[in-house]
């Protein structure tokens, strides 16, 4: 991923190319989308959370429902897992409920200092639902995600 504008001038690194976002862990089974739908959804009218984490010796995906300290339709205050050197957090995934899916200043402030995948669902349980939201925090940068970390999605979540 670019993580800086271009720079005017010639560089000998060649072209970066299309943007794209190579996980090292591969695209995530798309089962684990669907459960945690189903589990936002049971939630309502609240807020839920769940991480999506990679085990780099056996090259599995775990599931992992956070430990909620508050939640309410605004408002969901969750931990981050603590994990073995070996499992890594893929994508840090929440629920705004029947809200709209968008990063805000709490989450802005929540993402600033780690490196994942961020995930917000909304307009959960209505027609038209879910709506996703999602970009890569690095660095305490958020970029743009190419694609959606999902098997068997293209552009949409
Ligand atoms: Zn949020």
């Amino acid at each position: 991923m670019p993580v800086t504008p271009p720079i005017a001038a010639y560089l000998p690194y060649g072209s970066v190319g299309e943007p794209r976002a190579n996980l090292r862990c591969g695209l995530i089974p798309r089962a684990f989308l669907a459960q945690i739908i189903d589990h936002f959804g049971a939630a309502l009218p609240n807020e839920a959370a769940a991480f999506i984490v990679w085990d780099e010796d056996d090259r599995r995906f775990l599931l992992d429902f956070p430990q909620i300290d508050q939640a309410t339709p605004s408002r969901l205050v969750y931990r981050t897992p603590v994990l073995p050197g070996n499992r890594h957090i893929v994508c840090d995934i929440h629920s705004h409920g029947h809200g709209r899916a968008f990063f805000s200043a709490t989450d802005d402030a929540d993402d600033a200092h780690a490196t994942k995948i961020a995930l917000v669902i909304g307009r959960l349980g209505g027609p038209d639902s879910p709506e996703f939201a999602s970009r890569l925090c690095a660095g305490g940068m958020f970029l743009p995600l190419p694609r959606s970390p999902f098997e068997g999605y293209g552009h949409d979540a």
